[in-house]
């Protein structure tokens, strides 16, 4: 078994999910990309290699139960371990000016199935290792447009999705109280990013940045939180 931490970032071909995982190795973890499309992903690996940093692609749709499973395998005989998951593919495919009395069903159910049992198949291929190392941080790249808080009309199958992925993480890190396992959300802010658009005012390494503190919280450090710029919001 090799000392390093080893991470995982899912939706790593580009985005916020690249710059995690940029960051992550920047900062010495051996980081995991995982994309659906191969060729996406070694193109996002490839540029980061070239940086000479310790990285390696994996195929991931993270809708793919079987997939999941391959990449656990993969960890456990590669190195024995894995310490951080983050869950960052999504999508948002509401049409312009959807709204829930007359969204098609489908598509809340394709947003579902990869921001929310997304992230649920990720967390459960790759708990088994991280309890056995006794040590993990799942960080849920989560979206203010899923806050109760403030919620509104408007891309409501992503909304839904998101305030499930922050129930989600609420649940997962109660379970997990005292394994070592920290389980957090964050909201990146709006993020210049195919799905953010041009006029965002946020970068990707600020939208990645809270993700990157979360993936790398000390042992005294928060779980079942939800953050926005290293800071506790409202869920
Ligand atoms: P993006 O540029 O559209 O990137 C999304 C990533 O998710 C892509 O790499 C995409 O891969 C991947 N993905 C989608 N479905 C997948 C699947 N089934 N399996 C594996 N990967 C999949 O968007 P982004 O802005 O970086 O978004 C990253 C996260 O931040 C998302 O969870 C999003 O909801 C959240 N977020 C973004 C903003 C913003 O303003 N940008 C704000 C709040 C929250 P493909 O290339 O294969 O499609």
């Amino acid at each position: 078994m090799r000392n390093e931490r080893v991470a995982v970032v899912t939706g790593a071909s580009r985005g916020i999910g690249r710059e995690v995982a940029h960051e992550l190795a920047q900062k010495g973890l051996r980081v995991i990309l995982t994309a659906r499309d191969p060729a996406n992903g070694e193109a996002a690996l490839s540029t980061l290699a070239a940086e000479g940093l310790p990285v390696a692609f994996h195929v991931l749709d993270v809708r793919r139960v079987d997939e999941a499973s391959k990449l656990a395998k993969w960890l456990e005989r590669e190195f024995g371990r894995v310490d951080v998951l983050v869950n960052n593919a999504g999508v948002m495919l509401d049409p312009r000016g959807a709204r829930l009395a007359t969204l098609d069903l489908n598509v809340v159910r394709d947003t579902f199935e990869t921001n929310v049992f997304g992230a649920i198949i990720v967390s459960q291929a790759l708990l088994p290792l991280m309890r056995k190392g006794g040590y993990g941080r799942i960080v849920n790249v989560s979206s203010g447009l899923g806050q109760l808080e403030s919620m509104g009309a408007g891309t409501p199958a992503y909304r839904l999705s998101k305030a499930a992925l922050n129930a989600l993480t609420r649940t997962l890190a109660a379970e997990l109280e005292g394994t070592g396992v920290k389980v957090n959300a964050m909201c990146p802010g709006w993020v210049r990013t195919d799905m953010g658009g041009r006029s965002a005012p946020r970068s990707a390494a600020q939208g990645a940045d809270t993700a990157v503190w979360l993936a790398t919280l000390p042992d005294d450090g928060p779980t079942g939180g939800f953050f926005r710029d290293r800071k506790q919001v409202a869920w």
